[in-house]
């Protein structure tokens, strides 16, 4: 119902009242989870393609227990102003709990939280509690955010370089994909949306954009990540091309950390 919900309250349909009630039902459960600590990360290897020698990971929100899949609460937090909660609260928890590992970690920022002003007084204090040096940390950011505030970002991504922290730029080309904010921002890492390595063997036009934005990173001296991994023909394609890592779950999907 409240899967449904989300979708529907915009519309003037016979529907309208019951998308509204079970989304406010959403929202205050979503709220309740929050209070509990019920949003916790799951953790998805990144993988690098030539050696197969694990790279990183990513960590990705999950509501345990009763609750909804990301692809529903992340917008719906979005909308009510609570995503910035979640954020804070997967950050926390993944730096602690893999703080004693020499690995790399990814999050994931929206928008919200990476213009929030605190934002760089709370990760070093987080950092510094946890005892997480900043250079393992990566910070994935979506396109829309950059060209939606360009002088904002660019300041904001600045600082955190100067603070040791690196930058990921996430489902590149599934937006507005505009080149030219590549070779301006201080961006270390493109993740190539998984719509492009779905189209491998399939779509020319997908192999195309892949081939060329493999080419463009490796041009710009950025890491260049493919998602959405599934199957043994589309990592081999993605290690002749010279794509350097990927994920997906091919390689493993996200669980819980243990
Ligand atoms: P994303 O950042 O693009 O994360 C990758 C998504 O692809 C994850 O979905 C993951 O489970 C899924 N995935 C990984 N490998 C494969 C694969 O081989 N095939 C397919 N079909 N899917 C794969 P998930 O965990 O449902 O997360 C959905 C989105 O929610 C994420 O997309 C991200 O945008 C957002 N999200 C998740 N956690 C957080 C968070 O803590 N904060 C914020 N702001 N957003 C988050
Ligand atoms: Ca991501
Ligand atoms: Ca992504
Ligand atoms: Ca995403």
């Amino acid at each position: 119902q409240a899967k449904r919900g989300g979708r529907l309250w915009l519309g003037y349909t016979p529907e309208l009242d019951q998308g509204l009630r079970s989304r406010l039902e959403a929202l205050q459960r979503l709220r309740g989870a929050l209070k509990k600590k019920q949003i916790q990360p799951y953790f998805q290897p990144i993988v690098e393609l030539r050696s197969g020698v694990r790279w990183g990971l990513e960590a990705l929100a999950r509501w345990v227990g009763e609750g909804l899949p990301p692809d529903l609460f992340i917008p719906l937090a979005e909308e009510a102003g609570l995503v910035h909660q979640i954020d804070r609260l997967v950050l926390c928890q993944a730096l602690r709990l893999t703080a004693s590992r020499e690995e790399r970690l990814t999050l994931n920022l929206s928008p919200r939280s990476l213009l929030d002003e605190n934002l760089l007084r709370w990760l070093e204090r987080v950092l510094g509690q946890w005892g997480f040096p900043a250079h393992r940390l990566w910070l994935e950011v979506t396109e829309s955010v950059l060209m939606d505030n360009p002088v904002q970002v660019r300041a904001r991504l600045g600082a955190l370089k100067e603070m040791g922290l690196n930058i990921a730029l996430d489902d590149f080309g599934s937006g507005y994909s505009s080149l030219s904010y590549l070779s301006e921002l201080p961006i270390d890492l493109i993740k190539i949306d998984r719509r492009f390595t779905a189209g491998i063997g399939k779509s020319q036009r997908s192999e195309a954009i892949l081939r060329s934005v493999v080419a463009l990173a490796q041009n710009l001296g950025l890491l260049c990540l493919a998602e959405g991994v599934e199957r043994p023909e589309q990592r081999a394609w993605l290690q002749e091309v010279g794509c350097a890592l990927g994920q997906g779950y091919l390689f493993g999907p996200p669980q819980a950390l243990e």
